[in-house]
């Protein structure tokens, strides 16, 4: 990765104050619409649902923007999925049903999101079921980086409770939209001659319509295995095919598969038969491979990225896997119209909700001039020497998304030096819990924080989270058991 350092914040620029148009209210939106208002941005969120959250608003209904499924519990625990000064703190579960346990359940994350709009103030903000149609631009030619007086964009929007479509002009548009709601499907002969059931983990949301069924599971993602494991409870046998048996064979899987004498592991499915059979390739080639009658294919492949509301001449492409997203400097500007139009949330495996605020931080000082960019060739420059950098070590486009925690830790070096850094414990306990996945993927949500495992630094932090918790607790008794926020204090927890 290149070395070349933007020009550092200065302090004698008088921030600007831009009028913003930040599509989106889930993880991503909500924490840079907090970092805008707070550099004195007149920000709008235009949020398509009725509610915050994004993927966390569990919808029942499977045509929606959700992929949650009914049972999900978060993989990374709570202590790890706060803002900062506004921690994930358990609350009383007798408060109103909250869910106090270290993995929650997706609606206690929904409910910590909505806490986090009252605490920071940012419903005032948010305009609810607006579905943003197309943004475009006002003058022929798109803004241009460097154009020293903002350009306009013109954002057209529906309002679905009044039925009416609008225009409004905004001088930039930040893009929050989330990138798990368009499935990937993959392509196998005789899918579509396959009569029996097959849908998307993105329409899948109980197991109860797969009991006493045969169930193959296509992918051994995160997704893909606690699928299976819901299924299981019902199904009578579940195959799960994976890319690379080799990979997916964890000591985790392993102790899975002796657990359940009804769960399978097997390579990549070859075909679907219509009379329900699934052929599995099998080492050896045709003759090794395995067949399945199968009642339902659950295609748990993950999701394209798309943004069907920009127009083309806003040179971002999306390829043609719908995997990666180009071009995006540092993952969130395309160079030629930075700083107006941006992307918060693109990266994969970053950590939640802290790279969010630290793009929401960087683009909120873009705007308002106190963080320059680098000039546009720069920025081109360096997109494209990281693709070939990718390229050269054979990373799928779809990986190209997926940042090292040291990229990560430069990205924070370089735009955001102000913004608290993750703290060593937390990227301790993130890998503690890994481990933890590692040994067992079903029991690891519940084991103990005093596992013997952790190191003293992790203890203390642990210590100092909970410490943080029973004041905030405290306070929630002595204010009656109302509003007591749950996440107010200590920047640096
Ligand atoms: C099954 C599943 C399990 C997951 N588990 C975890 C986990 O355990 N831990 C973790 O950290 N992450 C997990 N994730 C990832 C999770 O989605 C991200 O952590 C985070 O919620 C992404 O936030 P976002 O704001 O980028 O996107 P989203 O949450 O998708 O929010 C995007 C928002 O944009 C709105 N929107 C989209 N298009 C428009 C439009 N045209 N007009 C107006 N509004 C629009 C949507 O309605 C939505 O509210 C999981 C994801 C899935 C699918």
């Amino acid at each position: 990765m290149s070395t070349a350092v933007t020009a550092p914040a200065s302090s004698e620029v008088k921030p600007a104050s831009r009028k913003v148009c930040l599509i989106g209210a889930g993880y991503a939106g909500l924490a840079a619409a907090r970092e805008l208002r707070q550099e004195g941005h007149a920000v709008t969120v235009l949020e398509q649902s009725a509610d915050v959250g994004g993927q966390w608003l569990y919808d029942h209904d499977p045509n929606g923007h959700s992929s949650i499924y009914a049972s999900l519990r978060v993989l990374s625990p709570r202590e790890l999925m706060g803002f900062s000064g506004f921690q994930f703190l358990p609350r009383n579960s007798s408060n109103g049903g909250r869910d106090a346990r270290r993995f929650p359940g997706h609606r206690e994350v929904q409910r910590f999101l909505r806490d986090f709009c009252d605490a920071s103030g940012l419903l005032d903000s948010i305009r609810f079921r607006t579905r943003v149609l197309r943004v475009s631009s006002m003058t022929m030619a798109p803004p241009r980086h460097g154009q020293e007086e903002p350009p306009k964009w013109v954002v057209k929007a529906e309002d679905q409770a009044a039925g009416v479509v609008e225009e409004e002009v905004f001088d930039a548009v930040v893009v929050a939209t989330g990138h798990y709601s368009h499935p990937r499907l993959p392509r196998i002969d005789g899918m579509a001659e396959w009569g029996r059931r097959q849908l998307h983990s993105h329409w899948y949301r109980v197991p109860e319509p797969f009991r006493g069924e045969t169930v193959v599971i296509v992918g051994s993602g995160d997704s893909g295995r606690d699928i299976a494991l819901d299924i299981l409870a019902v199904a009578k046998e579940v195959h799960i095919a994976a890319k690379s048996t080799e990979a997916a064979a964890t000591m985790a899987m392993r102790k899975t598969l002796a657990r359940h004498p009804h769960l399978h592991l097997h390579p990549q499915v070859r075909r679907l038969c219509a009379d329900g059979q699934v052929v599995f390739s099998g080492a050896g080639g045709e003759e090794d491979s395995v067949v399945v009658l199968a009642d339902s294919v659950v295609y748990c492949t993950g999701y394209r990225y798309s943004f069907p509301f920009l127009d083309a001449d806003h040179q971002i492409a999306v390829d043609e896997e719908g995997g990666a997203v180009a071009p995006l400097f540092e993952h969130t500007f395309p160079p030629s119209m930075a700083p107006w139009l941006s992307f918060v949330g693109v990266p994969r495996k970053v950590p939640v909700p802290w790279f969010f605020e630290a793009q929401g931080r960087w683009i909120a000082r873009a705007l308002s001039g106190r963080t320059p960019l680098p000039p546009e060739p720069e920025m081109t420059r360096r997109v494209q020497e990281r693709r070939r950098a990718m390229e050269l070590q054979g990373v799928p486009v779809d990986r190209a998304y997926h940042l090292q925690p040291q990229e990560v830790l430069e990205f924070w070096e370089k735009y955001c030096g102000d913004l608290p850094p993750v703290e060593e414990w937390k990227s301790e306990l993130m890998e503690a819990v890994s481990r933890d996945f590692e040994d067992d993927m079903e029991t690891f949500r519940d084991r103990a924080d005093d596992d013997d495992s952790l190191s003293e630094n992790v203890r203390m932090g642990l210590q100092r989270w909970y410490g943080l918790s029973a004041q905030a607790h405290q306070d929630q008794d002595l204010g009656g058991g109302g509003a007591a926020a749950p996440g107010t204090t200590a920047d640096q927890l």
